[in-house]
């Protein structure tokens, strides 16, 4: 994979990059600008190379980035102009010189079904393709993988960092390595537990995804939360493997488990005081109500407190852990989310994948 270091001429380049500007907004303000902030190193480094800039982006939260411009000009540090469709890129580029930014990409169809026709109409006004969406890789659309099979193109640093980051917590020995999965969406997380069980000393869980293992081992789960294809997301685990660790008492309210109890809590501290690397993935209970909050939040300061090389990602995980203002005691956070996960799971992923080829 070559990163954006590697471009040798950048001056006057016409540049493609895709970057990660899914932000939650409520009420038309930005109200997390995390992801936002990660862009501006790569930015930067095309800008002052002399590059002429397209940012190209989806966003979940509002259909358009049109009335965020001014916010994205404050968290980015630069004017940012307005490209309403993939048409009247030609002529941005022609007329201005700061940055442009196309408007929520999966506005058209063609992207999310990586329309071969649409990637040539987006490549065909550039000259190189740069990926710094590393939360979009995983998914095989026109600006992860389509346009990168047209054109010259490279890794920017964020991607290069989450590469590096997570590929050394998956190498790392063994021996020492402890991985805490727990929240909800099973499906993304058991493959994680499947690709890195071997791979680790020992797999801590809590939230769904134990109750999904303790179903499987015949408990009664009362009203609990559980996946109804439980047994079909566990096929291919020994369920009884002893480097699986879950929970052995409960929070429990209104008969549905809702946080670890005391004594695991406990089992967890020691665990991840030993440990040398660990990485964590979802939090233990319904850590939204402070009522059920305590497990996630215990063994936030148990990590926090550990001389251990931590990774966190996951929505949920990060919000969890803000909240605690314990974030900067991790070496490393992900925003990558369901991407994350695909890479610890082993995924192949289109986005890396089109980046390695066209190389
Ligand atoms: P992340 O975003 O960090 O990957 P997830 O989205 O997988 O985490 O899971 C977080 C969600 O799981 C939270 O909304 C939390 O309330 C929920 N959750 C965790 N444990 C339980 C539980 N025992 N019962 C119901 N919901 C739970
Ligand atoms: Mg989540």
């Amino acid at each position: 994979m070559k990163t954006v270091r590697e471009i040798t001429d950048l001056k006057d380049k016409k540049v493609f990059l895709r970057v990660d500007l899914d932000l939650a907004v409520s009420d038309g303000e930005i109200t997390e600008s995390f992801r936002a902030e990660k862009q501006k190193e790569t930015l930067d480094y095309l800008v002052k190379n002399g590059a002429k800039v397209v940012m190209v982006a989806h966003i979940s939260d509002v259909e358009s980035f049109s009335e965020l411009i001014p916010q994205l000009h404050i968290l980015l540090g630069y004017e940012i102009g307005f490209i309403k469709d993939v048409d009247s890129i030609a002529s941005y580029l022609d007329s201005y010189s700061v940055p442009g930014l196309l408007d929520n990409i999966r506005l058209n169809e063609g992207e999310e079904k990586n329309d071969p026709e649409f990637s040539k109409r987006l490549a065909s006004n550039f000259d190189i393709y740069v990926n710094n969406a590393f939360a979009t890789c995983h998914r095989d659309h026109a600006s992860i993988s389509g346009v990168p099979s047209i054109i010259p193109s490279y890794a920017g640093f964020v991607i290069q960092e989450e590469v590096a980051q997570l590929e050394k917590s998956v190498a790392a020995p063994a021996d020492g390595k402890l991985i805490i999965i727990g929240g909800a969406k099973a499906s993304t997380k058991i493959p994680v537990i499947k690709n890195l069980l071997d791979k680790s000393e020992a797999i801590l869980l809590g939230g769904v995804v134990a109750n999904d293992f303790l179903k499987e081992r015949g408990q009664d789960m009362g009203s609990s939360m559980v996946d109804e294809d439980s047994a079909e997301l566990l096929k291919g685990i020994d369920i009884n493997d002893p480097r699986l660790i879950l929970p052995t008492d409960f929070i429990v309210f209104d008969n549905k488990i809702l946080d670890i109890g005391d004594k695991t809590m406990k089992d967890y501290i020691d665990r991840i005081s030993r440990a040398k690397m660990i990485i964590w993935n979802g939090p233990m209970g319904l850590f939204e109500n402070p009522v059920f909050a305590k497990g996630t939040n215990e063994i936030i300061m148990a990590m926090a407190n550990s001389s251990a090389y931590k990774i966190v990602g996951g929505g949920d995980s990060i919000s969890a852990l803000d909240k605690t203002g314990l974030l900067s005691k991790f070496d490393f956070v992900s925003i990558g989310g369901g991407a994350m996960l695909a890479f610890l799971a082993g995924e192949e992923m289109p986005g890396l994948k089109a980046l390695e080829y066209n190389a």
